[in-house]
């Protein structure tokens, strides 16, 4: 990508969205498009058509999505299904007619079958059936990547997909009932320390695995295949390593400095018990993460301190 080129990132104010806007303001790019979602609905097909019509971007980091953690995907089955099946065809498709040079569209690690052999590889897509809490979110994303080699192959779009592992930064979502685990358990620690609470409630049983990846790691890959992957199978990004829940929950309760007890609520669900990635096809083309866990946490709880106030409204 040339450095006055006109790139637009989808889902600009969103985690993934606002760390590949640092990662190319580093990089010394110059023509940034972004659009609020209030002023491009990316569920609207003649809005999405016009939009692409008037600013002709020549590359597309597709990072808008609805988004959410556990109890979000499960509970808006509907507007995650929906929504996400609108924001990538109405993108990927406009792209291709207005004839965009090359396209990556982000999905996720749910996208694999709840029982598949671990690490996650590639090639076991499509090989079982989906983990249900997030169903409806997966369905999309596959779609996604099936629309992605669908124009590749039928009208020769350079457009590629990558899978990232859960993620985790600046501008995460800390609403308790809709986000992810690791802002939530920051932010619960963070107010139990602030107001003398002696337990924490944490979710599920502490034993269900997860992999988690900085979000400036993850935009740092992106930018990596956009300048060097044009293949039609999908990339896993991740870091290879996962933890439990529960080894998870006493590292944020150390960093926060909480020293009350965590209680575990096991009517809540537990999830995919596992979802590592198989990170070998990036790490064979030269990309590795840089922030491990614990610094990468560190680092997020510094930024949740600085930013609570927008965080927690
Ligand atoms: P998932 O990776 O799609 O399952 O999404 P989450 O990040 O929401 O949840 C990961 C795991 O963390 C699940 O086993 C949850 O039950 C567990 N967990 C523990 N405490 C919490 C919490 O306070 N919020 C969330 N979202 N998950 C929690």
């Amino acid at each position: 990508m040339e450095k006055q080129a006109r790139i637009y990132v989808a889902g600009h104010r969103g985690m993934v969205g606002s760390a590949i806007i640092r990662k190319l303001q580093e990089e010394g790019y110059t023509t940034i498009i972004t659009r609020t979602s209030s002023e491009l609905d990316l569920r609207n097909q003649e809005a999405v058509a016009d939009f692409f019509e008037q600013e002709r971007p020549e590359y597309v980091f597709l990072a808008a999505a609805k988004v959410g953690g556990i109890m979000a995907n499960n509970t808006y089955r509907a507007e995650f299904l929906y929504d996400n099946l609108m924001i990538e065809s109405n993108i990927i498709h406009q792209a291709y007619k207005t004839g965009v040079k090359k396209l990556l569209f982000l999905g996720s690690s749910c996208i694999y079958p709840k029982l598949a052999p671990q690490p996650l590889k590639e090639e076991y897509l499509l090989s079982g059936f989906l983990e249900s809490t997030n169903e409806p979110y997966a369905i999309a994303k596959i779609t996604g990547i099936k629309l992605c080699e669908a124009y590749r192959s039928q009208y020769g779009c350079d457009f590629i997909s990558a899978m990232p592992t859960n993620l985790y930064g600046p501008n995460d979502n800390y609403d308790l009932n809709g986000s992810h685990v690791l802002p939530a358990l920051i932010r619960k620690f963070h107010e139990a320390k602030i107001n003398n609470q002696p337990t924490v409630e944490v979710w599920g049983t502490g034993s269900p695995m997860r992999e988690f990846l900085h979000a400036d790691d993850l935009a740092d890959a992106c930018f990596f295949l956009m300048e060097h992957y044009n293949g039609e199978l999908f990339v896993n990004i991740g870091t290879g390593e996962d933890v439990t829940i529960k080894q998870v929950a006493e590292l944020i309760k150390e960093i926060v400095g909480f020293e009350g007890e965590l209680r575990w609520n096991t009517d809540k669900p537990d999830g995919t018990p596992r979802k590592l990635m198989d990170v070998s096809r990036l790490h064979d083309m030269g990309w590795k993460h840089t922030t491990e866990l614990k610094e990468g946490l560190e680092r997020t709880y510094q930024d949740f301190l600085a930013n609570e106030v927008l965080y927690v409204e």
